[in-house]
C-alpha cells in the first residue's frame, strides 16, 4: 500500500477511509496523538512514544481498550504493509463515538486511529528560518492533544514569512516551537524550557539531553528568555521529523552561527543513534 489508514480494526488508503461523524474528533478534537518515524520498516523510539501516548491518554481520563505491548505489536505489523520502509508512523485514540455533549458520554469506548505514509528525512544540517509568536495556548500543553488550532495557526504564519517554523513566548519566556521544542546553546551550555505543563515533553529533545550527558555538555532546564535565544551562540529546534536544526534567523534578524563544532556533534549524535537503531532492532 502507498498509505494506509486504520480505523478500529479496519484498514484502507488514507484518503478512502471513512471514520465516523459522531467520534468526539470531530466535534471536540476529544483524543490525543503520536507521531514518530520509521526507517526498514522499524519505528525509531517506539517504546517511549508509546509511554508519553498512554501518559496524555491517562491525563484525559480515556480507558484505552489496547494495552502498550498490543500497541505497539499492531505498529509494527502495520508498518510492513506499506511499500515504503520509511514511514511517518501517526495513532491517535479519541474518546469514543457518541451523539454531541460535550461531558463524557456513558456507553462508549475509545477509538484508535493510525495514518501511514511515506517519510523523507529532510537535511538536518540546514539553517532555518524561525518567527516568533505569543504563545496564546491553554495550559496543557504537555498533552499532546488533537486541540492545535494556535499552533496550526502560527505555523502558517511562519510559513508566509518564509520561514520553517514558528517560536512561541510567553510573556517573556520562550516556550516551544509550533511542533518542535527550542534549544539554545550558549558558552559550552545547552538551554532548553523545562518540562511543565507549558511545553511538550519532547522524545527529541530527551535524546538531545541524553547526547548532551555523553558529550560533557552541560544542560540547564530553567526558563530562557527572548534576550537570551536572541544572543545565544546557536538556536536549535527539536522534533521526530526534523531530529535537530539550527537556525540562521528569527524575525529575520541574523542569528546563532557561532558554535557550530558543538551543535555539529549534537546533530551527527542524533542521527547515528537513529541509523544504528533501525538498521540493528529487528521485529
Ligand atoms: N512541541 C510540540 C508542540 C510538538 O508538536 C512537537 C512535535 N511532536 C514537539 C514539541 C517535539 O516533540 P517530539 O520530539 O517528541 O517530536
Amino acid at each position: 500500500m502507498e498509505t494506509l489508514g486504520y480505523y478500529n480494526g479496519e484498514i484502507g488508503l488514507l484518503d478512502e477511509l471513512r471514520i465516523p461523524m459522531n467520534d468526539r474528533a470531530c466535534w471536540f478534537g476529544d483524543g490525543v496523538y503520536e507521531a514518530a518515524i520509521s526507517e526498514n520498516y522499524t519505528i525509531f523510539a517506539l517504546e517511549e512514544h508509546i509511554n508519553r501516548f498512554f501518559n496524555s491518554v491517562a491525563l484525559l481520563y480515556m480507558t484505552p481498550r489496547i494495552t502498550k505491548i498490543q500497541l505497539a505489536e499492531l505498529l509494527n505489523t502495520l508498518v510492513h504493509k506499506l511499500d515504503s520502509p520509511a514511514q511517518f508512523v501517526y495513532w491517535q485514540m479519541t474518546r469514543g463515538t457518541a451523539p454531541r455533549t460535550h461531558a463524557f458520554p456513558e456507553h462508549t469506548t475509545p477509538n484508535l486511529w493510525v495514518a501511514l505514509k511515506p517519510f523523507i528525512l529532510q537535511d538536518i544540517y540546514q539553517k532555518i528560518k524561525l518567527i516568533t509568536v505569543e504563545d496564546t495556548r491553554f495550559l496543557h500543553c504537555n498533552i499532546k492533544t488533537l486541540n492545535l488550532l494556535p499552533n496550526v495557526l502560527a505555523s502558517e504564519k511562519a510559513k508566509q514569512a518564509g520561514c520553517a517554523e514558528a517560536v512561541f513566548y510567553r510573556g517573556n519566556r520562550i516556550t516551544e516551537g509550533s511542533h518542535s521544542n527550542v534549544h539554545i546553546l550558549k558558552e559550552g551550555i545547552l538551554r532548553t524550557a523545562p518540562k511543565d505543563n507549558l511545553i511538550l515533553p519532547g522524545i527529541s529533545r530527551a535524546h538531545i539531553i541524553t547526547h548532551c550527558g555523553k558529550l560533557g555538555i552541560a544542560v540547564d532546564e530553567t526558563p530562557f528568555t527572548l534576550e537570551d535565544m536572541f544572543g545565544a551562540d546557536e538556536i536549535l529546534i527539536s522534533s521526530t521529523s526534523s531530529f535537530c536544526m539550527s537556525a540562521s534567523h528569527i524575525d529575520g534578524y541574523h542569528v546563532g552561527g557561532k558554535a557550530p563544532e558543538l551543535l555539529r556533534q549534537l546533530q551527527d549524535a542524533l542521527l547515528e543513534e537513529f541509523h544504528r537503531y533501525t538498521q540493528s532492532t529487528v521485529h
